[in-house]
């Protein structure tokens, strides 16, 4: 199976899992130090995915996993943690905001699902779809181990992985504790799901994100771009070089929506919902409907913080009207 396999530099092999959604892989790293290595992200709790990164450890002579570190929580960058780290297994390294994210998310639903229940009543989405979709979070946490963090990062350290020094870049917005790594010496800038080569990731407002992460992403943009990597590689498809390039198209993608989203709020006072459903049309899918709701009220909520529309908010309901 070695064939999932490319170094991507001296000692540091990308590592291609396979998962059941987007493009259904995502990239996973290895830094070689010896017979110990060093891993960022380590794809679901499943046994094909498993099977592939025990295999390579082998392949690579590795004797033991060191240290695991997770650019985020989401199950396809941290549903292994539990089975590779942990007690006696390899160190953890997660960012702090997405610590507290975990435990509501994967292992105790409960107060979660009442909270997302009320969070999608409150924006407008019909009773019986709400109940739906406020469940539809159950089924991930079959796919995640959690595991406690060992290290928990603020952004700005320094970390060895394998023998390649990297600097740990924090990129809130498409999860409160993203972080991505920068190799200087050699140019690599490891970007998780913060920037990708083919898609425009998922910056949604809900109850387990930051209060406005469409502009902590677009600030986190220019703060990667400004690192100018000789080579991105993203969590999902293939490396690519003109990071510039990429991150002007991302932002000219939320300033246009925003701007859409001024249009369609226009003369009314409508709902998340509502606009979600006139910027996307009705989605097949019940698990991106919600997508598009977190993502349209991330955009509502930008443009509310700029001071373009008013938000008005009740116990029963949340509303958007252009400010006067
Ligand atoms: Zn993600
Ligand atoms: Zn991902």
């Amino acid at each position: 199976m070695v064939t999932a396999l490319t170094e991507v530099a001296e000692g540091v092999f990308e590592l291609r899992l396979p998962i059941p959604f987007e493009d259904g892989l995502v990239n996973v790293f290895l830094f070689v130090d010896g017979s110990e290595v060093d891993l960022l992200d380590c794809g679901m709790n499943s046994g094909d995915s498993l099977q592939l990164i025990h295999s390579t450890l082998a392949d690579l002579g590795a004797k033991r996993l060191r240290t695991l570190v997770v650019t985020h929580i989401h199950p396809d960058h941290y549903g292994a943690a539990g089975v590779l780290a942990g007690p006696g297994k390899a160190e953890l390294y997660l960012h702090r905001l997405e610590v507290p994210l975990v435990h509501p998310r994967y292992v105790e639903l409960e107060q979660l699902v009442i909270e997302v229940r009320n969070y999608l009543r409150v924006n407008g989405v019909p009773e019986q779809e709400a109940e739906v979709l406020s469940n539809s979070q159950r089924a991930l946490s079959q796919v995640v181990a959690p595991a406690e963090p060992t290290v928990q990062l603020d952004g700005a350290e320094s970390l060895m992985l394998g023998r390649t020094p990297v600097r740990v870049e924090w990129t809130p917005g498409h999860s409160p504790g993203h972080i991505c790594l920068y190799s200087a010496s050699t140019g690599l800038l490891f970007a998780g799901d913060h920037v990708l080569p083919d898609l425009s990731p998922n910056i949604g407002l809900h109850p387990q994100s930051t209060p406005d992460p469409l502009h902590e992403y677009l600030d986190g943009l220019r703060r990667v771009a400004a690192y100018k990597p000789r080579l991105v590689l993203p969590a999902h498809g293939r490396p690519f070089s003109d990071v510039g390039g990429r991150v002007e198209t991302l932002v000219e993608h939320h300033r246009r929506r925003m701007e859409r989203v001024m249009s369609i709020v226009d003369g009314g006072e409508l709902t998340g919902w509502e606009v979600a459903l006139k910027l996307w049309g009705p989605r097949e899918q019940l698990y991106e409907r919600r997508l598009a709701l977190q993502e349209g009220l991330a955009h509502l909520q930008a443009l509310a913080v700029e001071g373009s529309l008013e938000k008005l908010v009740s116990k029963e309901s949340v509303r958007w009207r252009r400010a006067s």
